[in-house]
């Protein structure tokens, strides 16, 4: 479920850019809290087999950490850095891997973890491009799921927040690499949105 906050727009930081920032979709607490029960389940599901956490670079990278911090398993990490054409907000589909995982996956109990699947089409090639590296298993952990946006179906095992198909900063996600270390997740309302 989303959330928003009356009265929530402007600056948080302060500055000439305020008005680009607009309401609370998930303020900080519910943000923390959600994550606490993400990790309590994941540390239930999968108590006998401690997943490979595969982070997806670089706007999952504070959920990556925090989640990480919230299962109670000897987890291991890596990181994988896509990247799509272009600096446009909307996913084309086309996919570029610039940094590639240090792991080999086979036999590894794979979790994916993603900031948000808008299309779902970053989603659905990345799952392709892991299941080919023979994964025990892979399932996917998305933080945000923009409601009624997805043109394929996708199997998402553990989902934070479904939030309406505004473009959204904050809590690692950016715009042309801006907005990233806002503790909110928050609309954005500037150029390109
Ligand atoms: P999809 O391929 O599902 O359409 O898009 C997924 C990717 O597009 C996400 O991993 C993210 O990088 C980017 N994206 C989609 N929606 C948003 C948004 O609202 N805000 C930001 N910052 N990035 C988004």
């Amino acid at each position: 479920m989303a959330h928003r906050e009356a009265g929530g727009g402007g600056s948080p930081f302060g500055g000439s850019d305020s008005t680009e920032i607009g309401p609370i979709v998930v303020p900080a607490s519910e943000l923390a809290r959600r994550v606490r029960e993400l990790g309590a389940e994941i540390t239930e599901d999968y108590r006998d087999r401690a997943p490979l956490l595969v982070s997806v670079l670089k706007g999952a990278f504070v959920f990556a950490s925090d989640l990480s911090r919230a299962i109670r398993l000897p987890v291991e990490m890596d990181f994988m850095a896509i990247s799509s054409y272009g600096m446009a907000t909307k996913s084309s589909g086309v996919v570029r891997i610039v940094k590639d995982l240090d792991q080999d996956l086979t036999g590894r109990h794979v979790l994916v973890v993603e900031d948000i699947v808008d299309s779902g089409l970053t989603l659905s090639y990345l799952r392709r491009s892991l299941l080919a590296r023979n994964p025990a298993s892979l399932e996917v952990c998305a933080l945000l799921v923009k409601d009624g946006q997805q043109r394929i179906p996708l199997d998402l095992r553990y989902v934070g927040f479904h939030v309406p198909a505004d473009f959204v900063v904050g809590y690692g996600l950016d715009v042309q690499e801006r907005y990233r270390n806002l503790p909110d997740l928050r609309v954005f309302l500037g150029e390109g949105s």
